[in-house]
């Protein structure tokens, strides 16, 4: 809100029509991590956000959640725990389902890697109807944790609004093009 920053963020993020499917607007982040200045505000803002709130894993959701999580966990003294789509991680996981528009997908985590007690944040590129990151709050309740707040680079204008998915606090950088 008035970061100047928050200008050169939005506009570095190509908007591909009708990609993967018609009818979508798929905002694609790629073009951020191009722009060096842009991928250091993006990272620089969540960084002095999180940075003294005592949080000691960074979750990420992926893929695109693996690119912003890690700089970010480095930054605040965290770690950084992938959430990964079904059957990647090779150890013992828990598995959260979740609903689709068209269907249901899954969020697994590795047993062990969060301890109960932890405060976490959930970091993502994108919140659309919220039902990915919910699924990744679950995760990280389910084992103990307490999830501080939930972190995307775009959100739409309605979640953006109401910031709160799940009762958690979700903070949103630009709204889509
Ligand atoms: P949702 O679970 O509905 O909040 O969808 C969020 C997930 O879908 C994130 O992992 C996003 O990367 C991806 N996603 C949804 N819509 C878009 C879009 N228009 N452009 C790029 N990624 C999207």
């Amino acid at each position: 809100h008035g970061d100047p920053r928050l200008r050169g963020i939005s506009e570095a993020i190509r908007v591909v029509p009708d990609f993967p499917k018609p009818g979508i607007m798929f905002q694609d982040i790629t073009t951020l991590l191009l722009d060096r200045k842009a991928f250091k505000d993006s990272v620089d803002i969540f960084v002095d956000r999180y940075r003294d709130m005592n949080i000691s894993v960074v979750a990420g959701v992926e893929a695109r959640g693996f690119m912003f999580g890690p700089p970010i966990a480095l930054a605040i003294g965290a770690k950084f725990v992938p959430l990964r789509k079904p059957k990647k991680l090779p150890g013992e996981v828990i598995s959260e389902n979740y609903v689709l528009e068209y269907g249901t997908d899954c969020l697994e985590m590795h047993v062990g890697a969060v301890q109960p007690g932890e405060r976490a944040l959930v970091i993502d590129d994108l919140v659309a109807t919220g039902g990915t990151l919910s699924a990744a709050i679950n995760l990280l309740e389910r084992v103990g944790a307490d999830v501080v707040e939930c972190a995307c680079v775009i959100g739409l204008p309605k979640i953006k609004e109401e910031r709160r998915l799940n009762g958690k606090p979700l903070y949103i950088l630009v709204e889509p093009r």
